[in-house]
């Protein structure tokens, strides 16, 4: 009987460890490969940010497309004017971010099935005089950028001041703080933009185009748009679609702030809540700022290493006459840098030099804002190499030293402790120039901000956080760079 017993648990034990085997064993499962849509995360009930994590209409259709395809997703977040760029780069597979289908954009790209009707919207402050779209001649209009509310607006009213925004959110806080006024902008994230702030503004019920929204395929890959169109068809016949769409019906209207009456800093209080602590925003501001720091960092790295050598290369052509190709590349690498704007270098380097590549955007940064900043640190070194007294070299030369030695051992050592100063401003110029990083859809410090006040309508406090942010470390780095250079003095 006892032997029996032990027999039976002995088994039960075997079964579970099996079970544990398997189970491990099934965990273990191939990777799947990628699918990755490109979007712009302000347009709910397409696609919004809840809790840190973008969701919404389009990505719960791609996600579960993507599912019955064997990808796993990933979605990316960028500006709207980029999405199809994305694509066309090999940035990303899909755009789904609420895309009218337009003969335009068919030339660029492929779409699948439209699976949304949709159309554009007036919004206006609740006391406006506007009240049809006869009434917007003249007005100042806000759109966001490279849309068809853009176009549309651009097209029929000549003789309105059009203020292009980022996105919808911005424009509705530009409308709400009287800077434009009307905004034009697709239905339904009109609608939700509209619940947040009923008492201050509404849409007017006169649909203004008729529109579809599709996902935007690259026209060579024809195999992924007909296996979408596939599962799109399905879902659109079974209701899937639907369902979906009727999920996310509330979407955004989270972010409403509580209305707070009483006292200033109770006011203060509330805003900081909504900001800061509110779904864990914060941690925007937190993951930007590493990413800043990061690309911050290694850029000022390439730079320096950059500007050393084209420092070197360019003053020993001016003392020796030597390196006449090396000096005249140089030179070429000088002006094209300092004669253009870092955010088209940012933009020519992602879309243009890694066309077609899956590069790491942290990676873009750095090399763009690396090569940027070692033009401005090559001069600042040669001016430091030109100041250092020519007797230097000479002496050094007399001492049997060669050319080479002098320059690493006598000249470049006594020009960097010059320069200190004017590297250390280089570093953060470098720095706050990587806010533009947002551009090709990285998540800075700048870009962290700029989500918080999409979701949160308010333009205040993620500025000031940003700023404030900024400052700290420009402070903190003045400070170091200050001990440095006492440091380097003493042992002088
Ligand atoms: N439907 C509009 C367009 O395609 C706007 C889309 C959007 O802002 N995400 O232009």
């Amino acid at each position: 009987m006892k032997q029996s017993k032990t027999l039976k648990s002995m088994i039960r034990i075997l079964f579970l460890i099996l079970l544990a085997v398997c189970t491990t064993a099934c965990g273990k499962k191939e990777k799947r490969p990628v699918l990755k849509m490109a979007t712009e995360a302000t347009f709910p009930p397409y696609e919004y940010y809840a809790n840190g994590k973008i969701c919404g209409i389009d990505v719960d259709i791609v996600r579960t497309i993507a599912d019955h395809l064997g990808y796993d997703l990933q979605v990316i977040d960028m500006k709207f004017d980029a999405v199809i760029t994305a694509v066309r780069t090999a940035k990303a597979d899909i755009a789904a971010s609420g895309i009218t289908v337009t003969a335009d954009r068919k030339k660029m790209i492929d779409f699948t099935l439209p699976y949304v009707q949709a159309y554009q919207l007036i919004i206006v402050p609740v006391d406006s005089k506007i009240k049809s779209k006869d009434d917007l001649h003249g007005k100042r209009i806000g759109v966001q950028q490279g849309t068809t509310g853009d176009l549309f607006v651009a097209d029929n009213y000549k003789k309105s001041k059009l203020n292009r925004f980022d996105n919808g959110a911005l424009a509705i806080a530009a409308l709400r703080n009287n800077k434009i006024d009307a905004v034009v902008l697709d239905a339904d994230p009109a609608k939700i933009h509209v619940r947040t702030y009923p008492k201050e503004i509404k849409v007017l019920n006169e649909p203004l185009t008729g529109e579809e929204y599709a996902f935007a395929i690259a026209k060579h890959n024809k195999k992924l748009r007909i296996d979408i169109n596939r599962e799109l068809k399905r879902m659109l016949d079974d209701g899937t679609i639907n369902e979906i769409i009727a999920k996310h019906k509330n979407a955004g209207s989270s972010s409403a702030p509580a209305e707070v009456k009483s006292g200033f800093f109770a006011k203060i209080k509330a805003a900081f809540v909504l900001n800061f602590v509110k779904d864990k925003r914060y941690m925007y501001l937190v993951d930007g700022f590493w990413i800043t720091i990061i690309m911050a960092f290694f850029a000022v790295l390439l730079g320096t290493i950059l500007g050393f050598i084209v420092a070197v290369i360019r003053s020993t052509h001016d003392m020796t006459g030597k390196l006449k190709i090396c000096n005249a590349l140089c030179h070429l690498y000088l002006t094209v840098i300092r004669g253009t704007p870092v955010v088209v270098q940012l933009l020519i380097i992602y879309f243009v030099i890694f066309n077609n590549l899956d590069v790491n955007k942290v990676l873009v940064g750095i090399i763009a804002f690396g090569i940027n900043s070692g033009a401005y640190v090559a001069e600042i070194i040669r001016s430091g190499i030109m100041s250092i007294d020519k007797g230097q070299m000479e002496a050094g030369r007399s001492l049997g030293l060669s050319y080479k030695k002098v320059m690493l051992f006598v000249i470049l050592p006594q020009a960097f402790k010059n320069v200190l100063p004017a590297l250390g401003n280089e570093f953060i110029v470098l720095l706050k120039e990587t806010s533009v990083a947002g551009y090709i859809a990285l998540q800075d410090l700048t870009k962290g901000g700029d989500i918080i006040r999409s979701q949160t309508y308010d333009a205040f406090m993620p500025l000031i956080a940003v700023a404030l942010i900024y400052l700290a470390v420009v402070v903190l780095f003045t400070k170091l760079l200050g001990i440095l250079e006492k440091g380097l003095k003493k042992n002088e």
